[in-house]
């Protein structure tokens, strides 16, 4: 019996691995809307990281033919370097992100990093440097570990206790009922916005890639929740190559280079100072923040002071 036991277990096993397998990539499809049609060429070469220097060049897209939403986009992230992507919604700031994450291809232009073409080399080489930090994150149906794990399958629990602190996340999981065994997902807790983008960046600290692409969760973080979130990716985005897609503009401040992005075409560009002093379509965005986080301010001094 004893006999008979074991390699039936070990074909339970395998087969929800398998299943789990693939949720997983049936899940990840489906939540970032890849194209399928996006394949390896046949000679496909893996890519070769040397500083993981990032160049759009004359960049197109669209999703539909007959609707263009990247209308030529050229810019840099130099090795190490960060660059923002700001602009109203709509604007297609997410769509860069899928672009060099080639969850679609370019219509016409190029991407690169060092030198190559994202649509020559594998898949597989191409999102191994990448760390993404997306906008939404849905986590898989499994536990809190597993979720932060997947970030590099083989680091040690010591690993992932780290990736947490620096994602500032590890008190949140050790006051869950059952730490890092704690269900998440639809069918477990449901974690905010905030807490699920902390469990992205753990997974991502966790990957340690020389590149990063973070698009910022458009909803409306609490102040603690946000300087958390900004403390927890400073330090994952310090020396690694980083584009971030950037909806408060607190966090642009220190970038080496903020493009605007309007209507699918480079609107202004520059650093936060040169910005400024351009006095266009940034600054406006500014200034609207600025009374917006005042404003914001004296409602909770009013509370405060009730
Ligand atoms: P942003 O991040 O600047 O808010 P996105 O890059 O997400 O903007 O989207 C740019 C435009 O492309 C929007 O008009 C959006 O509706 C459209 N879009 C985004 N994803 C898809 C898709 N999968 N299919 C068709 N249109 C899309
Ligand atoms: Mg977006």
């Amino acid at each position: 019996l004893m006999q008979l036991s074991v390699p039936l277990n070990f074909i339970g096993f395998v087969y929800r691995e398998i299943r789990q397998g693939l949720t997983d990539i049936e899940q990840m499809f489906d939540l970032l809307n890849v194209d399928p049609e996006i394949v390896d060429k046949p000679e496909a070469k893996p890519l070769a990281v040397d500083k993981g220097a990032i160049v759009f060049k004359d960049v197109q897209f669209a999703y539909d033919p007959d609707r263009p939403i990247l209308k030529g986009i050229s810019f840099e992230v130099p090795a190490g370097k960060t660059v923002a992507v700001v602009g109203p919604s709509g604007a297609g700031k997410s769509t860069i992100s899928r672009l060099l994450y080639r969850f679609y291809d370019v219509q016409s232009g190029s991407i690169t990093i060092d030198g190559q073409d994202v649509r020559d080399v594998t898949q597989q080489s191409l999102r191994a440097v990448i760390g993404m930090v997306p906008q939404d994150t849905v986590l898989f149906n499994d536990t809190v570990a597993y979720n932060i794990r997947y970030g590099r399958t083989d680091a040690t629990d010591a690993e992932i206790e780290q990736a947490t602190e620096v994602a500032q996340i590890s008190h949140f999981i050790h006051d869950l009922p059952q730490g890092f065994k704690t269900m998440v997902g639809e069918r477990g807790l449901k974690l905010s916005g905030g807490e699920k983008q902390r469990v992205a960046i753990a997974r991502t600290v966790l990957k340690a890639p020389p590149i990063l692409i973070l698009d910022e969760a458009t909803s409306a973080l609490d102040t603690t929740t946000e300087q958390d979130i900004q403390a927890a990716l400073d330090i994952v985005s310090k020396n690694r190559t980083t584009l971030v897609i950037a909806h408060r503009l607190s966090t642009v401040v220190t970038a080496d280079e903020i493009i605007v992005l309007k209507a699918g075409q480079i609107a202004e560009r520059g650093t936060h100072q040169d910005l400024l002093s351009q006095n266009g379509l940034y600054a406006s965005m500014w200034n609207r923040q600025l009374e917006a986080t005042q404003a914001e301010e004296n409602l909770r001094k009013v509370r405060e002071s009730d």
